[in-house]
């Protein structure tokens, strides 16, 4: 039996990637790993006294989450581990497996590669890359709205501009104060330093990049990543 393929999708702030993720993961019945939601899950469940041991590092759950609930970034080696120990559990069923939000710096991808070529060989990898300009990106962020209820975030595109409520669960939508100018700044700039090297990286390890043109309604960009996914056989 096959154990089917690895997609790792990147998109820059405002590119849909958390929609465009979505819907892949569900019209190509793909086991969709959302790095945040994984880690928020495992805090969930952690005991003061639970440890991950990694060659020779003890990292305690409790510390992890200390730094997540303060905005700091959770170690590495400890994110690492919990990627590890999902992807090899999703691709236990036989389904593909879409990454969304990992690996995000250059320190991440070097630990993540090894463990990642030893599940999959490189033609079962596919990386894609939803550009947006920085400047659409700007635009769409600054104009961001997140619903009352679940946090639900509609960012600003043609098909959502005159949303008055959330399309999902009916509450109402509010302006995030998150989404100041100079937030949005330093969200393009990180991405821009820390996230594209990744990409370069993971490209100059002979992986397979597609790069998709964000901009566009949700469908039409939804299309583009069809037609690749469907190019690398999934
Ligand atoms: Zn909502």
């Amino acid at each position: 039996m096959s154990n089917g393929k690895l997609v790792i999708l990147f998109g820059s702030p405002g590119s849909g990637k958390g929609t465009q993720a979505l819907l892949l993961a569900d019209k190509k019945k793909m086991t969709h790993l959302e790095a945040s939601k994984i880690l928020e899950k495992k805090f969930i469940k952690a005991k003061s006294e639970d440890v991950v041991k990694l060659d020779g590092t003890e990292y305690s759950l409790k510390e992890q989450e200390r730094r997540w609930r303060e905005g700091l970034l959770v170690e590495d080696g400890f994110v690492a581990h919990v990627m590890k120990e999902s992807v090899e559990a999703a691709r236990e069923d036989g389904l593909s497996v879409l990454v969304d939000g990992y690996p995000r710096t250059v320190g991440q991808v070097e630990l993540a590669l090894p463990f990642i070529l030893s599940l999959y060989k490189v033609s079962d990898i596919l990386v894609i890359y939803l550009e947006v300009g920085e400047e659409e990106s700007f635009k769409r962020n600054s104009n961001r709205r997140v619903c009352s209820l679940m946090r639900h975030s509609i960012i600003n595109l043609p098909e959502t501009k005159d949303l008055t409520v959330c399309p999902v669960d009916g509450s109402s939508l509010e302006k995030r104060t998150l989404d100041k100018p100079e937030t949005i700044k330093v969200r393009l700039k990180n991405f821009r330093k820390k996230t594209l090297p990744v990409i370069d990286y993971l490209e100059s390890q002979k992986i397979q990049v597609s790069r998709i043109d964000g901009v566009g309604s949700i469908s039409d960009v939804f299309f583009r990543i069809l037609k690749e996914a469907e190019k690398f056989g999934i």
